[in-house]
C-alpha cells in the first residue's frame, strides 16, 4: 500500500513524499521547496518524479542533492524535456573538484512525447550528459513493488500526470484445508504468478498440478496514487485525467485557484476547486486530496479553495 506524505507546508512549493508498507526506500513527487522533507527522506530516496520545471515544482532539487552526494547509490529522475540539459545546468552551477566519482549518479529520463522516453546518466566530477537509450514505452518507471504511468497535460507546457500502481499480490489461506505450510506454498505462489497451471507440486508426498491448489490463493489488488499537478481544466486535459485515473483509490490533484479566480486559472493554464473535484469525482476517485495553491491565498482562502472542491468531488445529495 502507498503511504504518501505531503512535506510542504500550507504556503510552500510542493513535495510529496512516497513510501510503502515493508518497503524501505522512498520516493520524491515534485521538488517544491519542502520544510518537511528530512535529509533522511532524500537519502532514501531511489527516484524523483517531476511534472514540469517551473520553479516552484523544482527549485528544492538542489537541497535534495545537497543531501543525496555520498550516498553512492544511482537515483532515477523523471519528468518532460528539455530535464536533461536543466538538471545537468542546475548541477554545474557548483564545483565539483573534491567530490568522489561515485558519491551519486544520476539516471534521468526525460519524456519526449507519450511513448518516447530518453535515458541519460550523469555523474561526477563532470557530469557530462551520456546516453543510455532512447525507448518507447507508456512506462516511465517500474520496480519489484509497483510501475509508473505518465499522461502529458496541457499547462502551455506539457505537465506530466503520474499514476503509481502497486503490484497485485498473493497470500496462501490454509486454513480452508487439511495441508499444512512448507516449501511447496513457494512453489505455489510462483506457478501463479507465471501461470505454469500444470507444475506438478509435492506437498507430504502426494502430487498435485498448480492447478488443483490455485484455490487456496487470494489476491490483493494492488494500490493505485495519482499524481495531477498544473494543468488548464479543459476538455483535452479532462479527457487525458479519465484514460489513466478512473477507479484510482487515491489522487493528489492541484487546485491553483479558488472558482472565482477562474479567468486567472484559464489565462495560466492552471485548474481550480470546482473543476479539479469534477474530474476527480468523474473518474470515480475514492479519495482526492487538493494541494498546490497559489501563493496569494491566506489560509480562509484555501479553506475556501477546499471547501468548494469537496462540494464538487462528492456534493451533497
Ligand atoms: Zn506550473
Ligand atoms: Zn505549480
Amino acid at each position: 500500500m502507498f503511504k504518501p506524505e505531503l512535506k510542504s507546508k500550507v504556503g510552500e512549493d510542493i513535495s510529496i513524499l512516497l513510501q510503502l508498507d515493508n518497503h524501505a526506500p522512498s520516493y520524491i513527487c515534485e521538488c517544491g521547496d519542502a520544510s518537511l522533507l528530512t535529509v533522511k527522506d532524500c537519502q532514501n530516496t531511489e527516484a524523483i518524479f517531476v511534472s514540469h520545471t517551473h520553479i516552484d515544482h523544482f527549485i528544492h532539487f538542489d537541497t535534495i542533492l545537497r543531501h543525496q552526494i555520498g550516498v553512492g547509490k544511482r537515483v532515477v529522475i523523471c519528468g518532460p524535456a528539455p530535464l536533461i540539459e536543466q538538471a545537468q545546468a542546475k548541477i554545474k552551477g557548483y564545483t565539483w573538484n573534491l567530490i568522489d566519482a561515485k558519491a551519486i549518479e544520476y539516471e534521468i529520463r526525460e519524456i519526449i512525447d507519450a511513448q518516447t522516453i530518453r535515458k541519460c546518466v550523469l555523474r561526477p566530477p563532470f557530469w557530462h550528459i551520456e546516453e543510455v537509450e532512447t525507448l518507447q514505452s507508456a512506462v516511465i518507471y517500474s520496480n519489484e513493488r509497483f510501475s509508473v504511468q505518465f499522461t502529458a497535460l496541457d499547462h502551455k507546457i506539457p505537465s506530466i500526470a503520474y499514476l503509481f500502481r502497486e503490484k497485485d499480490s498473493y497470500n496462501i489461506d490454509l486454513s480452508q484445508s487439511e495441508l499444512k505450510g512448507g516449501n511447496w506454498v513457494k512453489i505455489l505462489k510462483n506457478a501463479f504468478e507465471t501461470q505454469s497451471e500444470n507444475t506438478e507440486i509435492d506437498v507430504a508426498g502426494k502430487t498435485y498440478k498448480a492447478r488443483e491448489l490455485f484455490y487456496l490463493i487470494n489476491t490483493k489488488k494492488g494500490d493505485t496514487l495519482g499524481i495531477i499537478m498544473d494543468h488548464a481544466a479543459h476538455e483535452a486535459n479532462h479527457t487525458k485525467i479519465k484514460a489513466l485515473f478512473s477507479g484510482c483509490q487515491k489522487v493528489f490533484i492541484e487546485c491553483f485557484y479558488k472558482a472565482s479566480d477562474k479567468e486567472s486559472a484559464q489565462q495560466n493554464f492552471h485548474s481550480y476547486s470546482e473543476q479539479s473535484g469534477k474530474i476527480m469525482r468523474e473518474c470515480g476517485v475514492k479519495e482526492a486530496i487538493p494541494v498546490h495553491f497559489s501563493r496569494k491565498y491566506d489560509e480562509n482562502d484555501i479553506a475556501e479553495i477546499v471547501a468548494e472542491f469537496n462540494a464538487s468531488f462528492s456534493p451533497a445529495i
